[in-house]
């Protein structure tokens, strides 16, 4: 049997087949896991296929006599926050986060509001080939809730800002649409909304913010004297941020930022293998203490879970704060920025000017699971030969530095077919350089 899931969890956003057939089957499986009497929340983003999607879900959970809870259209943080709020068995997201309007997935969480890890997914692989459904009388039946009202005054009771702030939002037609700017206005902000009603062919900019799909965010915060710019994905499990000069902030610098605002002494933050060693330098600089993961949220979330830690973080945007709960959540970091320069008194892009920006370069390398797995191994083989190298490690795929303090990995990506190439040195041509030799080994 194939493996069902991605390393993200996310099912089917690899070969963009949307298969009703497949998402029933889960259904089924997740009722025999959690127990025919429990309560499943099932929620979507804004994807075109996420009603068809969840109605096959639906058959499979209620012929599994699972009740199914249907929240709707809403962001996956919420998703995990009411599954964990309701005491629910088991959610069901259904979505493709940041891939094209024509992907679509399923991500399932646990009654801890954590997402499943890989073990749990094989559990329920298994469960999928195992038999029917109950008898007739114990068939289960949909009820209808709509938790985002008690996210709201949830997020705001713990992490009460103290307003005043002139913000955009792009939520870029996603599930952030029904969530993100009434925080931030019920907050005290005033909001200038972009792309704010939802749509599953994301007309406004596409699904994953990029310095060039948040041009617009850019333009609107300077036209119309924002203090920043807060984007999400379509599932708003991440953050991408304008600041206050309308310059896309590199997520790396950020996410030093905040960490080391959040960290205390000899406490911990998390990060994956692929964020800039910028998040070392300056979560060290309080005292606190970096760990790396493998890259993706379920991995960001076991090492928090397992080893605790004050924040966690990719530099794709996917971060945690696990004082509130251990779903990477998109509205919530928002909240947390606007906290920061409350605390620090001082505008986002005075802030980053003391972050040091080191050269990163990140490409992709589209190929097929079995190329990629024939070019790793080609790697594995010659990356020795290179001038300069003083080691390599297989966190996560493999990660090579050079004497001069460079450092180059290369994985295969969790959610697409394609190999990822990240690259930091101290300066632009260094890495460059660096790039297109470990390039020159595996193309
Ligand atoms: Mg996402």
């Amino acid at each position: 049997m194939p493996r069902l899931f991605g390393t993200s969890g996310i099912r089917g956003v690899a070969n963009r087949e949307v298969d009703p057939l497949l998402a029933m089957k889960v259904g089924l499986g997740l009722a025999r896991l959690v127990g025919s009497s429990g309560r499943v929340v099932v929620g979507r983003d804004t994807r075109t296929s996420g009603g068809m999607l969840e109605s096959a879900l639906l058959s499979g959970l209620l012929s599994g006599g699972c009740t199914a809870v249907r929240v709707g259209t809403v962001p996956t943080p919420v998703l995990a926050f009411a599954t964990r709020r309701w005491r629910a068995k088991a959610g069901v997201m259904i979505t493709a986060s940041h891939n094209p309007p024509e992907y679509n997935g399923l991500k399932c969480w646990d009654g801890e509001g954590a997402a499943f890890t890989p073990e749990r997914e094989q559990e329920l692989e298994g469960e999928m080939g195992r038999g029917g459904g109950v008898e007739w009388r114990r068939v289960g039946r949909t009820e209808e809730r709509d938790p985002v009202g008690e996210y709201l005054r949830w997020v705001l009771d713990r992490f009460p800002l103290r307003g005043g702030h002139r913000v955009a939002v792009d939520c870029g037609n996603g599930a952030a649409s029904r969530v993100t700017p009434f925080l931030l206005r019920e907050g005290g902000c005033t909001v200038l909304s972009l792309n704010g009603f939802p749509s599953g062919g994301f007309p406004g900019r596409g699904p994953e913010p990029s310095p060039a799909s948040l041009s617009d965010l850019s333009a609107l915060v300077v036209s119309g004297g924002a203090e920043l710019g807060f984007a999400h994905d379509g599932d708003a499990d991440r953050i991408a941020v304008v600041d206050d000069r309308g310059r896309f902030v590199q997520p790396d610098r950020l996410l030093a930022l905040v960490a080391s605002h959040l960290v205390g002494r000899g406490e911990r933050v998390v990060t994956t293998v692929d964020a800039s060693r910028v998040v070392e330098e300056w979560v060290e600089r309080k005292g606190g203490k970096v760990v790396r993961t493998k890259v993706g949220d379920v991995s960001v979330a076991r090492a928090l879970r397992e080893g605790g830690g004050k924040f966690g973080g990719e530099p794709s945007g996917a971060w945690i704060f696990p004082e509130a709960h251990l779903a990477p959540d998109g509205p919530l970091a928002a909240v947390m920025v606007l906290r920061m320069l409350e605390e620090e008194g001082r505008r986002l892009s005075e802030l980053l000017e003391e972050v040091p920006s080191y050269p990163l370069l990140r490409e992709k390398l589209p190929c097929s699971p079995a190329e990629g797995e024939e070019k790793m191994e080609r790697l594995r083989r010659g990356y020795a030969r290179l001038r300069g190298v003083t080691g390599a490690e297989e966190v996560d795929g493999l990660r090579i530095s050079f004497e001069e303090g460079s450092w180059v990995l290369v994985r295969p990506s969790g959610t697409e077919p394609c190999l990822r190439l990240t690259c930091e040195a101290r300066e632009e041509g260094e890495a460059r350089r660096r790039m297109k030799e470990v390039l020159s080994l595996i193309v």
